[in-house]
């Protein structure tokens, strides 16, 4: 039977490990590390690491939800649970049968205090346990970030070739806007961890515009973008993405949140320029829990607002597949 039902299995590329722990278990977790948080109250707890319909948060806004969720993961229990829970719990709750997650280990470590290695390692442990227990593909993507010294994001890159025969599939290039920062500051060390076997994404085009996917496209040649929407506001970027064969990780509800798309008119409109400039896209959700959102919600919301139609998701589905570095991992 066409479309997409529930028995479907599903691929999600782009998901933060900050955006995508259940608050009950981030709360548990928090409490047994015994850290203060602002507020003794739960559902005041999960306002604090939630945005919810109706109540967008500003860009800025949404990225510092991040900094409780990041605090309560930095331990190395903290992280092989955070990592066992969302891939298990997409499973159960989605049928996601492949996951890919990233996150950025040195937002991780108390500023140095915790070892990188055991974090990396902690990560790989909820990995294993996942697919011990689920029969699903998953994968790490290691997040550098814009605000982060080269030195910094060296260090992440090694660390991401270093565990890639463990689980980790790829590098990325996530966190706030940084003045001053190029993204062409990354081009050797992006493409090191071509040469070690690392798939390639970026962040561009969501919070900046579509000079931004030139410019990674350009100087960084990833094989993914994560976001890329604002590239549609350009025919010459689209033109560049589908020559290079460039797979967009489009967040749609992410998007609406955070004002990057204005509203369902303007969400519309970005697809239907990708369509028209058949620009390969995929459906994914950012971070399914602090956004209030899952894969299926996504894919509801295109298919029931007039988005997309059931088979340009099916097919948006099969690139997801098509385009996860996770399909590379030998084991
Ligand atoms: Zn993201």
């Amino acid at each position: 039977m066409p479309g997409i039902g529930p028995n479907t299995r599903l691929a999600e590329l782009h998901v933060h490990l900050g955006g995508s722990v259940d608050p009950s278990v981030m709360w548990e977790v928090a409490h047994a590390q015994g850290i203060r948080l602002p507020t003794k109250n739960y559902w005041r707890f999960v306002d604090l690491v939630t945005v919810r319909p109706g109540r967008a948060k500003s860009f800025k806004g949404y990225l510092d939800l991040f900094r409780w969720t990041e605090l309560i993961q930095s331990s190395p229990t903290a992280i092989e649970r955070s990592v066992y829970q969302t891939i298990a719990g997409a499973y159960r709750k989605n049928n996601i049968t492949l996951l890919e997650l990233r996150f950025n280990p040195m937002k991780r470590n108390r500023g140095g205090e915790q070892d990188l290695d055991h974090i990396m390692m902690a990560a790989v442990r909820g990995l294993d346990r996942a697919e011990l227990e689920y029969p699903v593909k998953t994968g790490l993507i290691v997040c550098l970030d814009r605000g982060f010294s080269l030195r910094q994001n060296e260090v992440l890159v090694e660390k991401a070739a270093k565990y890639a025969a463990r689980g980790v599939v790829g590098v990325d290039v996530a966190g706030p806007y940084s003045k001053g920062f190029r993204y062409s500051s990354l081009k050797q060390l992006y493409r090191k961890a071509r040469r070690e076997g690392l798939g390639l994404t970026v962040h561009a085009g969501e919070d900046e515009g579509a000079s931004s996917v030139r410019d990674v496209v350009e100087h960084l040649e990833p094989d993914r973008i994560g976001h890329g929407v604002r590239a549609s506001e350009d025919e010459k970027t689209m033109d560049l993405l589908r020559e290079r064969g460039t797979v967009l990780e489009v967040c749609p509800t992410s998007n609406l949140q955070t004002g990057v798309v204005k509203d369902i008119g303007e969400l519309k409109r970005v697809f239907a320029a990708l369509k028209s400039r058949r620009v390969r896209f995929t459906i994914n959700t950012d971070g399914p829990e602090m956004l209030t959102t899952n894969l299926r919600g996504e894919i509801r919301m295109l298919t029931g607002k007039g988005v997309l139609a059931e088979r340009e998701v099916e097919e948006a589905n099969r690139t997801a597949f098509e385009a996860a570095f996770a399909q590379r991992r030998k084991v």
